[in-house]
């Protein structure tokens, strides 16, 4: 139950875990609650999640559970507003949208099929369903016509549907509001005030709400009668979080799901190499959907070799030829670069000084306008830092300053001038930097009103076009050829959904065009034929060669201070620590400590320590030890010598 305690001088929110007859203390130690909250006690099974996430993840049992819950009920002042009146206004305003029931799509045969297989789980049962097809393939329909038949055969029963990013996907979230018109919907994600995350998470817990329709943060919302449990783009980073609990959201929704003995469906396009190995060992059942519904047809792909590096020109000829011919032909393009800003660093063309952050071992993007600016501005994308662009080298003194390389404003400025008649329209974290500008840019896309689209990996989620004849990849190998082993799988991951977004319903196949130096490379050979299975298979051999996840389980101790000495110092005697334990002999790697790929962010020196393990169980065992040995030398995660804030994550997605 959460209630408010005094503490000191002030009061504090706080959750009771657990009641007892005897104290220790003397009884006129002992202080009394305050108050409590109005709120249903939390379940047994959202405990026992809590309990589960807490010692899996290395994190204190009470930031684990209080911080699963929405600030709104955190506050006490808000305990006395009249609820029920916040949720009818919340509501008025909610439903204003729309109440129709759209007629659903004819299912075909290979749909109808896969229903049939989740039709016959047998409640109270839990297994791992894999709902595998390509874009296009009606998944959707799939899972919402399945946990249709749940909520019918029980007027109390709840599910959950959990995506990536609701903001990106209004789409998807509008389909399942018309799927179930009659249902009291519940959207819970990190978009919404504090007060509307406060109702919905209320309305979950009541029960009032039967669906909840979440981003990664609703796996802890209590649900008294949930029946199913769904992960759309089960493969999204999106759903691990990378600060404090480092919790995978799809994974504690598979321990969730089996907790409570229910089906949970994992559905992708492109699914995860740990998804696919479970697959393979027969832990979890794939259901397949190869078909494509309403005229959908793969992109035909093609590798292009880059420009050779020169100042005027952002992308080779081949590219600026393709897109006037498909302008020409009243059809949209979009080009995607990974990079926003401007250039990626500037240069003094008379010595090597590079723009390189103060903070920071990284560069400072030059950005044409930034925010309020409206003169070009450096600024490092890492720690924020924002500085106007120096009037002459601050090493020789030459005016002569340089843009190096291209980011999203360049490519946009070079094709306004290259199509003077075209609208060309940017979207990136710059111009979309809230939820209301972000939907009217994807509606000028959807309007026709632009006719090239300029934009990072935000184009390609969620958003289906239905005039896009061109799509542009440039920078594709900037993400493959990092030292993280997840790169050739993300990357893939990312040109699916790219090719998934631009290919649906059009008339002639789009075409996609990607930028590359190294076009033997698997991801680019296996996506010239849309080859899953291949790719996958070619990149669990290399992983089980290499002994990486998911044939090993991986950890990382992180740790940063002021001065690189305290980090290593901390981290190498982390490592003595761990090769004097017997887990060594368990099959348990432990690397040496080595900076992260940006080793100074903000003022803190980064280093990271790896440990690799071929079975779960030692592991966990080692952390537990490891972290009671960090403890005994810290006041909370900060050590007592040398201040090094450290934190242990578990499977980690980027090394
Ligand atoms: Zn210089
Ligand atoms: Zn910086």
């Amino acid at each position: 139950m959460l209630v408010e305690v005094p503490f000191g001088r002030i009061s504090l929110v706080g959750l009771i875990i657990e009641v007892t007859t005897y104290s220790e203390l003397k009884q006129s130690k002992l202080k009394a609650v305050l108050r409590v909250a109005p709120l249903i006690p939390l379940n047994d099974r959202l405990m026992e999640l809590g309990y589960f996430a807490s010692q899996y993840y290395i994190h204190g049992l009470g930031e684990t559970l209080v911080s699963a819950i929405p600030k709104w009920w955190r506050t006490s002042s808000n305990w006395s507003k009249p609820l029920q009146q916040l949720i009818a206004k919340e509501k008025a305003t909610a439903q204003s949208n729309s109440k129709k029931k759209i007629a659903q799509n004819q299912l075909n045969e290979e749909q109808t099929h896969a229903i049939q297989i989740l039709s016959n789980h047998q409640a109270g049962t839990f297994n791992t369903y894999l709902l595998n097809g390509v874009t296009g393939s009606g998944k959707t329909a799939v899972y919402l016509t399945f946990i249709e038949s749940l909520l019918k055969l029980d007027r109390g029963a709840q599910a959950l549907i959990m995506l990536p990013e609701i903001n990106l996907t209004p789409q998807l979230q509008r389909r399942i509001q018309e799927h179930f018109p009659e249902e009291n919907l519940a959207i819970l994600h990190s978009g919404l005030t504090e007060k509307q995350r406060g109702i919905a998470w209320h309305q979950a817990m009541t029960g009032a709400a039967r669906i909840v329709l979440g981003t990664r943060l609703s796996i802890m919302t209590p649900l008294p009668k949930l029946v199913a449990i769904i992960v759309d783009e089960e493969n999204d980073s999106s759903f691990k979080q990378q600060e404090g609990l480092g919790y995978s959201a799809r994974d504690l929704a598979i321990w969730r799901a089996k907790n409570e003995r229910l089906p949970i469906i994992l559905v992708s396009a492109t699914p995860s190499s740990q998804t696919w190995h479970a697959v393979k060992e027969g832990r979890y059942q794939e259901i397949q959907l190869s078909n494509r519904v309403g005229g959908f047809q793969f992109p035909n792909v093609e590798l292009v070799a880059p420009h050779k590096s020169s100042r005027s020109i952002i992308m080779s000829p081949m590219m600026i030829r393709a897109l006037e011919v498909n302008y020409r032909e009243g059809r949209q393009s979009l080009v995607l670069i990974n990079r926003r800003g401007m250039a990626p660093v500037i240069s003094c063309s008379s010595c090597d000084w590079l723009s390189e952050c103060d903070h920071c071992s990284s560069y400072m993007v030059m950005h044409r306008q930034l925010g309020h600016f409206k003169t070009p501005m450096l600024c490092c994308h890492h720690c924020g830092l924002v500085k106007p662009i120096p009037q002459a080298c601050p090493w020789c003194s030459d005016v002569d300053l340089q843009p190096l390389g291209r980011g999203t404003q360049k490519v946009e400025d070079q094709l306004q001038t290259l199509f003077p008649q075209a609208t060309v329209l940017r979207v990136d974290a710059d111009t979309a930097r809230t939820s209301k500008k972000t939907e009217a840019l994807f509606q000028e896309i959807h309007d026709g009103a632009a006719q090239i689209i300029v934009g990072t990996q935000m184009l390609a989620k969620g958003h289906d076009y239905k005039n896009i004849g061109l799509v542009c990849v440039l920078d594709a190998d900037a993400r493959l050829y990092s030292n993280d082993y997840m790169a050739p799988e993300h990357l893939f991951a990312q040109l699916v959904q790219v090719a998934g977004r631009a290919g649906r319903f059009s008339g002639a196949p789009t075409k996609i065009l990607i930028e590359t130096r190294y076009p033997d490379d698997p991801v680019y050979q296996y996506i010239k034929t849309f080859d899953l299975a291949g790719f996958m298979e070619h990149l669990m051999s290399t992983r089980q060669e290499a002994g990486l996840p998911p044939f090993s389980y991986q950890a990382l101790v992180h740790a940063e201070a002021r001065q690189k000495k305290e980090v290593l110092t901390w981290l190498n005697h982390a490592k003595l620590f761990l090769q004097k334990t017997a887990y060594l002999q368990t099959g348990i790697t432990v690397f040496d400590p080595v900076p992260k790929s940006i080793a100074r962010l903000g003022g803190w020196e980064r280093s990271q320590l790896l440990i690799e393990s071929r079975h779960r169980a030692p592991l966990q065992a080692l952390l537990n030890e490891l972290e009671h040995y960090f403890r005994q030398q810290s006041l909370g995660r900060i050590s007592k010598v040398g201040k090094v804030r450290w934190s242990i994550e578990r499977d980690p997605l980027f090394i």
